[in-house]
């Protein structure tokens, strides 16, 4: 074929970076006694605290265990409702219904997608446990407003930090924020251990709660009967198995000493985006509040539709089409048919939300995107844009 172009490769929207000290690691606890339950386990808490800046963190199996781990260290149970942006992965609804609670969905800010604080305080009843805010993209929610809130009437603050590890406000890192926060460590996340996730809390004794909670219930793990040279152990409330092996523990830990320098080289990759669509007439990135330093797990653009002949699909498909991994982050949760039937959401509850919805794009944005790479999404994105233009 003479006229054939050779096809670009595709660029996915998120993307691991795995380097040789990561699989020495993890091949090191492979080689050892303990492949789960064992010294990693403490050592990858004690770094995730550390980094954190908070007293404690609490490793399980992935990052909707983590919710749920949260919601139990709560005591959300039948009756409680707890509210939750409607722009999220629907795990941070799921979660509260594991625990038999009812999730509460809030409108957002149309400008950042994070939950709007005085949404959320209007749907305060006697009922609610908890606010479970969602640092969309990367970027921390406004802790400081929610708080406000929280404190008048007595509940939890929880952040769904699983895209924001690495990021902060006002010098205050996310995973110190909220009451508890929660970690994703899938390998689109700042870092990975192939499936894994994680809590940090300023409170021992939830921190002790959710230890309790990713074993079964049970109160002393293996290694410490093995220790104490005893069989006992009790179960003293029903728990699950939510454990992250050892040697995703060493992964993590070996992740953990770059997230610095892989966050810096998603804030490049950012500022290259922003420099290109800052000013563009046909697509804005989303705003970047003050006094925030973003994770970017994701770069987020919206699509003036006001100014385009067609829908965010036809871009969509566009840019796929040229081997661009462009994705939408996220249908709103209530209008998933589970939620319809479940709890009788409907769509045209959260306007605002519903309306980002049908404008937003995740551009690709990974460390070990290249300039180049960066490069080929702006003038992809560019030139598909302003032809279909009105
Ligand atoms: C990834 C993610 C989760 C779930 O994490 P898993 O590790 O995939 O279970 C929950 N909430 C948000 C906002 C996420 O992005």
């Amino acid at each position: 074929m003479a006229n054939a172009t050779p096809a670009e490769p595709f660029l996915p929207y998120g993307r691991q970076t795995i380097d040789e000290a990561d699989i020495a690691a993890v091949v090191e606890v492979l080689r050892s006694d303990w492949l789960t339950t064992g010294p990693m386990v403490g050592k990858f808490e004690q770094a995730l605290a550390q980094y954190m800046e908070v007293a404690q963190a609490v490793v399980v199996s992935n990052g909707t265990a983590a919710l749920h781990a949260a919601m139990h260290a709560l005591d959300v149970g039948p009756g409680d409702e707890v509210i939750v942006p409607a722009i999220t992965f629907a795990a941070t609804a799921n979660a509260v219904l594991y625990q038999g609670g009812t999730p509460i969905f809030a409108d957002i800010d149309p400008d950042t997608l994070l939950i709007d604080p005085a949404a959320a305080a209007a749907l305060v009843t006697p009922r609610t446990k908890a606010i479970v805010a969602v640092d969309y993209g990367g970027q921390p929610a406004d802790y400081p407003a929610l708080r406000q809130v929280t404190d008048r009437h007595g509940l939890a603050l929880v952040a769904d930090a699983c895209h924001a590890l690495g990021g902060s406000l006002h010098g205050m890192k996310v995973g110190a924020l909220a009451d508890l926060s929660t970690f994703s460590f899938h390998p689109v996340k700042p870092i990975t251990t192939g499936e894994g996730g994680a809590i940090t809390t300023p409170q021992p004794d939830l921190a002790a709660k959710m230890r309790t909670f990713r074993n079964h219930g049970i109160t002393s793990d293996h290694r410490q009967r093995e220790k104490a040279g005893s069989y006992f152990y009790e179960q003293v409330v029903l728990g699950f198995n939510f454990r992250l092996t050892d040697f995703q523990c060493a992964l993590g830990l070996s992740q953990l000493r770059r997230l610095d320098e892989m966050t810096q080289r998603r804030q490049g990759i950012a500022a290259q985006y922003d420099a290109a669509f800052a000013d563009h007439p046909l697509v804005t990135p989303l705003r970047k509040r003050n006094g925030v330093n973003h994770a970017y797990h994701l770069y987020v653009i919206q699509l003036r539709l006001d100014q385009l002949g067609v829908n965010r699909q036809e871009v969509f498909q566009a840019l796929r089409q040229a081997g661009l991994g462009v994705n939408v982050h996220y249908i709103p949760v209530h209008w998933h048919p589970f939620y319809r039937e479940k709890l009788g959401t409907q769509p045209g509850q959260c306007p605002r939300a519903e309306a980002a919805y049908e404008r937003i794009l995740s551009l690709p944005i990974f460390p070990r995107m290249t300039d180049a790479d960066v490069a080929r999404v702006i003038g992809t994105v560019d030139r598909c844009v302003r032809g279909f233009a009105r």
